[in-house]
C-alpha cells in the first residue's frame, strides 16, 4: 500500500512537471475530471506570480466556475498554440487562455459567451518613431504563433511590407522587441497594458489600436458540450452573485 502511494505521488509530480511553467487544479464534486489547457505567460490572464503561485483572470474564473457546477478539473499551461492543439487531439476538453472567438475558430471549436472584451494592438520599445502601422514598411515584427495578432499582423503583411518572427510565447516575443531584435510586436491591449505597468520597457503608439477580440472558453467542435454548458451557467451565476467582479478587480485595481 505504501508503496502504491508512493508511485501515486510520484507519477502526480511528473505530470506536474511535464504541465509546464504552472498548473493548478479544483475538486468540487464527483465524477470526471476535467483537463483543461491553457497558456504559459498571458498575465493578468494566466501567469506565475512572485510566490510562484500560477494565477490569473483565467485561472480564477475557473475555479470559481467549477465550485459553481461542482466539476473537477485539471488546468495544464502548455502555451498558448500547443493549448489549442491539445483540445483538437483530444489530449484537454477545453481551454480558457485569453482566447479570441473567432469565425475562422469557430470552423473547429465551440465557444462560450465571451467573458472579456479585448482589443488587438502594436508595441514598440519605448522611444521607438513606429507610430503607425505603415510605419512598419521594410521593419521586422514580433508575433505569437497561432494567435489573433500573428493573423492581424499577416493581415497587413503584404499591403505594408515588413518581415514577420514567431514566437511560442509572450515574455520572449516583448523582449525581442525590447532587445531591438524587432521593432513591433502584436498583443492584445489588456495584457500589453499590465505588462508596461509592471515594469516592461515597451509602449503603445496612439495609432496601433486593433480590432476587438471577445474572449472564450472554448471545447472541441462537437464534443464536451456538456462541459461548455456548465462554463456558460456558471458564468451567469458568478456574475450574478459579484464574483466576477470581484476576480476581475484583484487583476486590475
Ligand atoms: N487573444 C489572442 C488569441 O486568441 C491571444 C491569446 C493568447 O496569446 N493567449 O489569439
Amino acid at each position: 500500500m505504501k508503496k502504491l502511494l508512493t508511485i501515486a505521488v510520484a507519477s502526480a509530480m511528473a505530470v506536474s512537471l511535464l504541465a509546464g511553467c504552472g498548473s493548478a487544479s479544483g475538486s468540487a464534486g464527483s465524477g470526471k475530471k476535467y483537463v483543461i489547457a491553457t497558456d504559459t505567460q498571458f498575465a493578468p490572464f494566466e501567469f506565475t506570480d512572485s510566490n510562484g503561485k500560477f494565477v490569473g483572470i483565467d485561472v480564477d474564473i475557473l475555479d470559481a466556475i467549477a465550485k459553481d457546477q461542482g466539476f473537477d478539473y485539471e488546468l495544464n499551461s502548455l502555451g498558448f498554440d500547443a493549448a489549442l492543439i491539445a483540445v483538437q487531439s483530444g489530449q484537454a476538453d477545453g481551454v480558457i487562455a485569453g482566447m479570441s472567438i473567432t469565425d475562422a475558430r469557430k470552423e473547429t471549436f465551440d465557444f462560450s459567451e465571451s467573458y472579456y472584451d479585448a482589443e488587438a494592438t502594436m508595441a514598440t520599445a519605448v522611444g521607438s518613431d513606429i507610430d503607425d502601422f505603415n510605419a512598419l514598411a521594410g521593419k521586422k515584427v514580433a508575433v505569437k504563433t497561432g494567435t489573433n495578432g500573428a493573423d492581424f499582423a499577416k493581415s497587413m503583411q503584404s499591403s505594408i511590407g515588413f518581415e514577420i518572427t514567431e514566437f511560442s510565447d509572450s515574455p520572449t516575443m516583448y523582449q525581442d522587441v525590447i532587445a531591438g531584435n524587432t521593432d513591433a510586436c502584436f498583443e492584445d491591449y489588456p495584457v500589453m497594458a499590465y505588462n508596461i505597468k509592471l515594469g516592461a520597457q515597451l509602449e503603445i503608439p496612439d495609432g496601433a489600436q486593433g480590432a476587438g477580440t471577445p474572449y472564450g472558453f472554448a471545447v472541441k467542435k462537437g464534443e464536451n458540450a456538456e462541459l461548455l454548458t456548465m462554463f456558460e451557467q456558471g458564468l451567469k451565476n458568478i456574475k450574478a452573485n459579484g464574483t466576477y467582479d470581484k476576480i476581475i478587480d484583484s487583476y486590475t485595481k
